[in-house]
């Protein structure tokens, strides 16, 4: 017989949305579980130094820190399962969910906080040396190529989001696109192009990112030149893949409010998607900003919002008695 847990607040996700709509939930006394997915930890356990989180006057490691934040909301009550979601049923309240072992979960409220990957090119080399000059994020680590020389590769707007963004650190930032223009919307086009810190190189594909030194760091990037076959090399100490992220969505096709790229939609200014009962935080609902610390606030509102739709509901109840 599988296992059936009951909750007032059940979370989908151990990334810092996740774990602070944990934290949250639990002092507000809604005994939240959380279901920690296939990445206990999210995103932040795959990278090494955090300079960005605030609290910390030194760099900290991601890992570290979602040990910390899990440890945190262990400590006020949430409880962990070791578990990833196969099938939701949002049809009605109570929501049932079912994990992947066949554990049944039943809740009031649901928190959706799967989050969103970055997609990457796929190559071998690209794998093995991310984190060593390769990064899906100029947000999170332009900082660490101040005065470098930088390359991103792209064509949308986030690739001419993350090129402007460096040249905040980088006097040389150069962006590789596999097409002879841009996707990226034109007043994002015309700021490149007026850049004079960028150069575009057009119709080329990376092939390799090439690693040296010890210990072994990104040292350039060899390109196709996609018309005449040639391959030629991009020198650069820091290599930003800016091809679109997926969010962990597919769950709630059909069942949830999500817009064209797949995020789940919610109210402007709240964390409350189409589905009174569910909310979704961090970023599976956020395609813009995509760090730790907008992920903690949103998680924050997450179990506020939760909180305070299970008290209207037991209002309403007591009122109709
Ligand atoms: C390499 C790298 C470096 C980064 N560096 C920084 C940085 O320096 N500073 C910064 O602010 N941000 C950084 N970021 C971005 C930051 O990690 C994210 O913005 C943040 O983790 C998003 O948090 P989240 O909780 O929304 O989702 P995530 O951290 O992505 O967590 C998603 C969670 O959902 C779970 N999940 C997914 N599907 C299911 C399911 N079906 N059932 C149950 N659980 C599920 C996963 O297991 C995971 O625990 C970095 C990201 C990467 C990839």
């Amino acid at each position: 017989m599988s296992a059936v847990h009951s909750t007032r607040m059940l979370i989908l996700g151990s990334g810092p949305a996740g774990l602070s709509a944990a934290i949250y939930g639990a002092r507000a006394g809604l005994a939240p579980i959380v279901v920690q997915g296939l990445q206990p930890g999210g995103q932040l356990t795959i990278t090494t130094d955090v300079e960005n989180y605030p609290g910390f006057r030194d760099v900290i490691q991601g890992p570290w820190l979602m040990e910390e934040m899990q440890a945190q909301a262990e400590h006020v009550g949430a409880q962990m399962m070791w578990d990833t979601i196969v099938d939701v049923d949002l049809s009605e309240r109570p929501f049932k969910l079912t994990g992947d072992g066949g554990a049944t979960y039943v809740c009031d409220t649901l928190v959706i906080a799967t989050g969103a990957q970055a997609k990457w090119l796929g190559l071998e080399s690209e794998q093995k040396l991310r984190g060593q000059g390769v990064s899906a994020c100029a947000t999170c680590d332009g900082f660490f190529f101040r005065g470098k020389k930088v390359a991103v590769i792209g064509g949308g707007n986030t690739a001419v989001e993350e090129a402007l963004y460096l040249t905040n650190h980088s006097h040389d930032v150069t962006l590789i696109h596999r097409r002879d223009s841009l996707r990226a919307e034109k007043i994002l086009q015309d700021r490149l192009f007026a850049h004079p810190n960028i150069d575009i190189i057009w119709d080329s594909e990376v092939v390799e990112f090439v690693g040296g030194g010890d210990p072994e760091a990104l040292v350039g990037l060899d390109i196709r030149n996609k018309h005449t076959g040639a391959i030629s090399r991009v020198e650069c100490d820091g290599a930003f893949v800016a091809i679109g992220h997926k969010p962990a969505t597919e769950l709630f096709e059909g069942q949830i409010d999500l817009d064209s790229d797949g995020y789940i939609r919610v109210q402007v200014g709240t964390t409350k998607t189409n589905i009174p009962g569910v909310f979704a935080c961090g970023d599976v609902m956020d395609k813009i900003y995509r760090q730790a610390v907008t992920a903690a606030g949103t998680g924050c509102m997450a179990a506020l919002d939760a909180e305070r739709f299970l008290a209207a509901q037991e209002f309403e109840a007591l009122a109709a008695e």
